[in-house]
């Protein structure tokens, strides 16, 4: 990295080359380059197994690196010790101390390090005051609601001053409705402190609604990033076109495309062309119908259409129909990404 790249200062953590090898064989982390941007929210994103957690505990300096380097803000932290690098973890359901209260909790990191108790006390009062949490600072974990927690867990992360947090799966063991709200918290949060977030996910809706960088990972490489609104709408691989949903996948003879699903046009059978096509499934969703098919030449495909058109023509199971689709509405997909 020379110099006269973008200013150092603008990117919170650079990974350069960096691999992952716990075997012989395919490494688990691929020499992946990235650059995340100073206070953005960056969610990891991609299928189990594919080098997510890994990547982040080399962030975290939890794990060691085969070859390449970490940096941040410039600084190289490859070889730094994890309490020496400016990082701090979350982890899974915030995993907070159930015997101690709110408090020693969050001053828990500095107790190890052998702060004294009227300071340690005093800076993770601070800090649960600044998560809007000091008036609860005496109690449990089992005495809060899950976003009381979360809190918590939020301030006990930041307490070592972090310039940048990493989330692994952070929501992932809790029920649908919690995890909803969590999200909004954490993304509120991450805004308002102004801090860098890395969250690790396999959740494509979690990483869409949370981040500003989505980084798609397949078989420990990188496969696209870009925003939630550019991954979603230009899919560049049929990997992230699958994994994202809501795309069909077709073949042409100019070779794959995707189409997202509320995109394509349907037609009855008579209609002058068009891909022809069977519905194999109908589904109500509410403010949409989502229509299965079986089309020549592409498996899975969807139709999404919103209630009124669908109330107006409402297509059968069984019926023959036709495909299509405006051609600024089809993405070619390359084989894997550059
Ligand atoms: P993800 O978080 O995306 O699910 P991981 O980073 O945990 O993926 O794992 C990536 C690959 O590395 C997987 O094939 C996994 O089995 C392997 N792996 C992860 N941790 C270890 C380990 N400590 N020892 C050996 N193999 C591991
Ligand atoms: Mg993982």
């Amino acid at each position: 990295m020379s110099p006269a790249d973008a200013p150092a200062r603008s990117i919170a953590v650079e990974l350069v080359a960096l691999t992952k090898r716990y075997a012989q064989g395919q490494p688990a982390v691929d020499s992946i380059d990235l650059r995340i941007a100073s206070g953005s929210y960056c969610c990891l994103l991609g299928p189990s197994g594919c080098g997510k957690s890994t990547t982040l505990r080399m962030i975290a300096g939890h794990e060691t690196v085969t070859s390449g380097d970490v940096l941040l803000e410039g600084r190289n932290i490859t070889d730094l010790p994890a309490a020496a690098r400016g990082t701090a973890m979350m982890f899974q359901s915030f995993a907070l101390f159930p015997h101690l209260t709110a408090l020693d909790n969050v001053a828990f990191s500095l107790k190890m390090k052998g702060v004294a108790k009227a300071e340690r006390q005093a800076r993770a009062q601070d800090l649960l005051e600044r998560v809007a949490m000091g008036h609860l600072a005496q109690r449990k974990p089992g005495e809060l609601s899950g976003g009381q927690q979360q809190r918590v867990a939020l301030a006990r992360a930041l307490i070592t001053q972090p310039r940048v947090l990493l989330l692994d799966e952070p929501l992932s063991a809790l029920d649908p409705f919690l995890r909803i709200q969590m999200r909004a918290e954490l993304r509120r949060w991450q805004k308002e402190l102004g801090l860098t977030f890395v969250h690790v996910t396999h959740s494509q809706e979690e990483a869409m609604a949370l981040a500003d960088t989505m980084v798609v990972m397949n078989a420990g490489l990188i496969e696209q990033v870009g925003s939630p609104h550019e991954i979603y709408n230009r899919p560049a691989t049929e990997f992230i076109a699958r994994f994202m949903g809501g795309h069909n996948v077709l073949d042409t003879p100019a070779g794959k495309i995707a189409v997202r699903n509320d995109h394509m046009r349907i037609a009855p059978a008579a209609a002058a062309d068009g891909l022809p096509a069977r519905i194999t499934d109908v589904e109500y969703q509410g403010t949409y119908v989502l229509l299965g098919l079986d089309a020549a030449g592409a498996s899975g495909v969807s139709v999404m259409l919103p209630e009124a058109v669908f109330g107006e023509r409402p297509y059968r199971l069984g019926e023959d129909v036709r495909l299509s689709w405006a051609p600024p509405h089809a993405h070619p997909l390359a084989a894997r990404a550059a």
